[in-house]
């Protein structure tokens, strides 16, 4: 099939398909009949917003790209699907114990998500979870609801711990969960001293492993957690000291993103067990919390890969309510209230990035001369050779001859017996020979192991105008995938294979791995940029982790962030915009002064005045030149 005809025929469908956004995204993106992508939380309803009417609005009030989207509608959807589905599950199984989640703030610290979490999660009573003593301080400044649980892990100092027992106090329903045995000990003095009865928790380390990224924080090596050994030490403690009553809870945490679902069920009886263990020890409990794990299935495979997830949140909850329940009925103990500390799962979908394409480095199609001069030297010759012969039987040779006398060349070059003029006739022919093998290629069944990724080499480079550090770190550090996809022209036929790459410069600050059914993709069919007109790309499901981890790679920093609100009659509302950092703020975090930076620099500027180098006019525009750029966004602004 050539282009032209593919042009005729490019269709939504195919969008769908090569995009695989009903896959990853069915619950809240699409594409509509104009080609763009729709975002719409209410699903039966007509009132899907086309994220590029988002970017004229956004635009209109003077915010440049990239800007990160957050839609509260979906967020709110989340917490939704995440309650009634373990609702759901409760009453039909007849469990009798509730389901309480908490969100645990480590993986979107962001005080607006914070806010809307528990203002979305009053109606369920789905509370926080927290870590350190600044997330403890800052859940207790969101936190409005009782009835909500707030957990605290990690290690706890005096006066982290004083903080827990205040909130109890304060009528919160606080948890205090041991990590390690030693923090027992301060946990009762402070809560004697205080005078407040303390609920205390164990954290636990399963012998269950997981699959995934994230799986060192379970399991028997973690080094999070107690083992058999210090459970029973902190129960004979309490016992001896007559405060079993405040031995609530059971935790564990099995690491983030597990995609298969039987290391969950594993989990959820293993440490069913342990709790049906404790009670029988006489300990009050009342309270079995699962941690986090619920996994979202980024490159919409449906399967135990470690991007996707082979269950769905409904599965998620049949299974945890019924691994729970038959443990507790095989005993015959009460049902507890079960936590869940998903946090992924809650915000991954909330956010979208968008970031306009800057520029595009095309693949260039090289012309070889038909013949070559004499006196050339031999391994161009030779190169020339391989070129012409190319055919469907030989293009592994081929490509092993090119690079030897590619090699050759450089090497000759480099001794200074070839020129200048020569190598780069060399260089045409080397790449026009990568490409026919690429094109020959695409006709093989199957495809020399050398030659599989060959298509990377000759794949387009778009630049996009945002940071892989700052905004999507995870794509950098762990591999992690994430749908990306144009946001319009999704009637017209991608025709380019591409790589990303941001505008940071650094080699690893590019996107080089897109989702596919059928594994993964180096390289994303774009569309060729057109004059005059701006190209949006959309990296999607990047609610979760990838705003706190950002780092000031070469000095990006935030992006712009919309909040944007979808109302049910198909409008919406902008209904908070914060702005990203400027080139002042930046600096300030590398412990740079901007006032003296402009004295500095005035002083620099008012030299040159004296030397006769510029005019005093002249050093006003340079100094307001570098106030304005002081005050300017990080990014590249039209
Ligand atoms: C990170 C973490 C979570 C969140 O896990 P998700 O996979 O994002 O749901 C929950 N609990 C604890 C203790 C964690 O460290």
């Amino acid at each position: 099939m050539n282009k032209v005809e593919l042009l005729g025929r490019w269709t939504r469908e195919k969008s769908e398909d090569l995009y695989g956004i009903k896959s990853w995204g069915s619950r809240y993106f699409s594409i509509s009949d104009k080609g763009e992508v729709l975002i719409n939380p209410y699903p039966g309803v007509e009132s899907a917003v086309s994220l590029m009417d988002i970017v004229s609005g956004v635009k209109e009030r003077g915010l440049d790209m990239p800007v990160l989207l957050r839609f509260e509608n979906v967020l709110d959807a989340q917490i939704a699907y995440l309650n009634d589905s373990f609702n759901d599950a409760i009453k039909s199984m007849d469990y009798k114990g509730r389901y309480q989640g908490v969100y645990p703030i480590k993986v979107n610290q962001q005080q607006q998500v914070v806010h809307e979490v528990t203002k979305f999660g009053q109606r369920y009573h789905h509370g926080l979870e927290v870590g350190s003593k600044p997330e403890l301080i800052a859940a207790l400044s969101e936190m409005k609801d009782k009835e909500a649980c707030l957990v605290c892990n990690g290690y706890k100092d005096e006066e982290f711990i004083d903080l827990g027992l205040y909130a109890i106090k304060l009528g919160f329903k606080c948890f205090f969960v041991i990590e390690i045995p030693g923090e027992l000990e301060l946990i009762l003095e402070r809560a004697k001293e205080l005078n407040v009865t303390p609920n205390i928790g164990v954290r636990i380390k399963l012998s269950s492993k997981a699959g995934g990224h994230w799986t060192e924080s379970g399991g028997d090596r973690s080094i999070f957690g107690l083992n058999m050994s210090q459970v029973i030490e902190i129960v004979d403690v309490l016992k001896a000291k007559n405060m079993l009553s405040t031995l609530k809870m059971l935790h564990y945490h099995l690491g983030s993103q597990i995609p298969n679902i039987r290391d969950i069920r594993t989990a959820v009886g293993e440490a069913a067990r342990v709790y049906a263990e404790l009670v029988k020890e006489g300990a009050q409990m009342g309270y079995l919390d699962l941690g986090g794990g619920l996994a979202v299935d980024y490159d919409g495979s449906n399967t135990n890969y470690t991007n996707s997830s082979n269950y769905s949140v409904p599965e998620y909850c049949i299974d945890v309510v019924e691994g729970v329940m038959s443990v507790m009925d095989d005993s015959g103990i009460e049902h507890p209230v079960i936590i869940t500390e998903s946090g992924r799962a809650l915000v991954a979908y909330y956010s979208v990035l968008l970031f306009n394409v800057l520029d595009v480095a095309t693949f260039e199609e090289h012309e070889v001369p038909e013949t070559l001069n004499e006196d050339m030297a031999a391994p161009i010759h030779s190169l020339h050779e391989v070129n012409k012969n190319i055919n469907l039987r030989n293009l592994q040779e081929c490509y092993n001859d090119a690079l030897y006398y590619r090699d050759s060349i450089r090497d000759m070059f480099n001794h200074g017996n070839i020129s200048l003029r020569d190598k780069a006739i060399s260089e045409k022919i080397f790449w026009n020979t990568i490409y026919e093998i690429v094109q020959k290629k695409r006709e093989l069944k199957v495809v020399p192991a050398a030659l599989v990724e060959l298509e990377t080499v000759i794949a387009d480079i778009y630049y996009g105008n945002f940071s892989v550090f700052q905004s999507i770190p995870d794509c950098w550090a762990i591999d992690q995938l994430f749908p990306v996809m144009p946001i319009h022209r999704l009637l017209e036929v991608p025709s380019r294979e591409s790589v990303i790459a941001d505008i940071t410069c650094d080699c690893d600050g590019k996107i080089n791995k897109f989702i596919d059914a059928q594994g993964i993709k180096k390289t994303l069919p774009l569309h060729p940029l057109e004059e005059n007109h701006d190209y949006y790309l959309g990296v999607f499901l990047v609610g979760a982790y990838q705003e706190t981890l950002g780092d000031l790679h070469n000095l990006f920093g935030d992006t712009n962030v919309v909040s944007i609100r979808l109302n049910e009659d198909g409008t919406h509302d902008i209904v908070n915009e914060i702005r990203g950092d400027s080139v002042d703020d930046v600096l300030g975090y590398v412990e740079y002064d901007s006032n003296e930076m402009k004295a500095n620099y005035r002083k620099t500027a008012e030299d040159a005045v004296k030397k006769g180098l510029i005019t005093a006019k002249e050093r006003r525009e340079i100094l307001s030149a570098y106030e304005a750029g002081l005050r300017g966004y990080t990014y590249y602004e039209r």
